[in-house]
């Protein structure tokens, strides 16, 4: 049986938020527990954060360590897992050069993503108007660099949200492509989805699509107690649930979708006093029973929002614990980070040798020779 590797990461554009957590970052801790992997590599990706963000390094810069804190306190673990800064890894620049000549201009303009992200960033309005605007060459091709950062490391599992499934499929395509052409040395990975539809695409507090660092409408890991609270008395619901005695919608209300990607049964148990109030009392064992009274009215939104709020305390608390204390040993955090780069760099610079030798531009290699 082949070796079993995961390669994931984030851009460092922020802090992250609960949307990375259900769609990505809650599963690969999971992964790296099971000890059924033989190699796992989270990828801070500032070089990939830079393609959209070139007149703001100092925001990139200061997000490395706030994601790095992040990791650790989610729960990665730096003696299972390699965390490693990709712009400190030149062999996956020059992989990437090598991929450019196997995809076409045509392939990227299709990708789903890619044109929703122009569009959010304003990218694709007139040149001519502005000479600001217009897609940076790198942002459009970041496609290709992915590629890149994973098959550098040989990934067979690529743990992400729903939004990078484009990207795994034009890995996949520049990994049959290489092979065919050059020598089969690239490995294809596959994309390993979150198993919860509310995880795969985690709707912003404002009931906006997505959770985006971009957008403004997330709660972040390290939010304290208090701004975790206001967030979600603010959040968007059902419109149309004006009074109690109403009855609401929960597809497409995000209060729910953030209980459907949190909530267990055993925090009924835990907190069932948030469906007791002065004018009504709801006895709930599991979620489907709060949906059902909310569809059928006579729940208001306060009580399920206060539901929500506790929920979501009891899984960043131990979070906040882990990072403060973290926080309060930066240069261990540096070390975690200069050590899986050294580690990542080995891999990666393996599987460039393997490359070039693929496509004999090896030439001062002995059975590489020019003559
Ligand atoms: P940016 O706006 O800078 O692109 P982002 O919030 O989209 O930031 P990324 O760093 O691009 O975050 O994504 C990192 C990982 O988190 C990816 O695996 C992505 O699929 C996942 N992810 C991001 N946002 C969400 C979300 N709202 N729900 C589920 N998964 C998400
Ligand atoms: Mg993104």
């Amino acid at each position: 049986m082949g070796r079993k590797v995961i390669l994931t990461g984030d851009r460092p554009t922020g802090r992250l938020h609960i949307g990375h957590y259900v769609g990505s970052l809650r599963r690969r801790v999971e992964l790296q527990d099971s000890g059924t992997f033989d190699d796992i590599f989270v990828m801070i990706a500032d070089a990939q954060a830079l393609t959209d963000n070139a007149d703001n390094p100092g925001k990139i810069r200061d997000s490395i360590l706030q994601v790095a804190l992040d990791y650790l306190a989610a729960g990665l673990d730096p003696a299972k897992t390699h965390i490693f800064i990709q712009s400190q890894i030149s062999e996956l620049t020059e992989l990437t050069f090598f991929y450019n000549n196997l995809v076409t201009v045509q392939r990227l303009q299709r990708n789903p993503t890619v044109k929703a992200e122009i569009q959010m960033r304003g990218f694709n309005e007139d040149v001519a108007q502005d000479n600001k605007a217009g897609i940076p060459v790198g942002f459009f091709c970041y496609p290709i660099s992915q590629a890149a950062d994973i098959t550098a490391f040989k990934a067979t599992v690529v743990p992400v949200g729903e939004d990078q499934e484009p990207m795994l499929e034009q890995t996949r395509e520049i990994v049959r492509k290489f092979n065919a052409t050059y020598a089969p040395v690239l490995v294809e990975p596959e994309i390993l989805l979150p198993d919860n539809a509310s995880c795969m695409r985690l709707p912003g507090t404002d009931g906006k699509a997505k959770m985006s660092k971009s957008l403004g409408n997330c709660i972040y890991l390290s939010d304290d107690a208090p701004t975790v609270s206001a967030k979600v008395r603010g959040m968007y619901t059902d419109p149309n649930h004006l009074q109690v005695s109403d009855p609401g919608k929960v597809e497409g209300n995000p209060v729910f979708t953030y209980l459907d990607a949190f909530c267990r049964d055993e925090h009924f148990e835990k907190f069932g006093a948030c469906f007791q109030g002065r004018k009504a009392s709801f006895e709930f064992h599991n979620l489907d029973e709060v949906k059902a009274q909310y569809r059928a009215g006579g729940l208001g939104d306060v009580m399920v929002k206060n539901f929500l709020d506790a929920v979501l305390q009891d899984t960043l608390q131990p979070m906040r614990e882990r990072r403060a204390r973290f926080e309060q040993d930066l240069p261990y955090v540096v070390e975690v980070l200069r050590q899986g780069t050294e580690a990542a760099r080995a891999v990666a610079a393996q599987t460039l040798a393997e490359v070039k030798r693929a496509m004999r531009i090896n030439y001062f290699e002995p059975e590489g020779g020019l003559i």
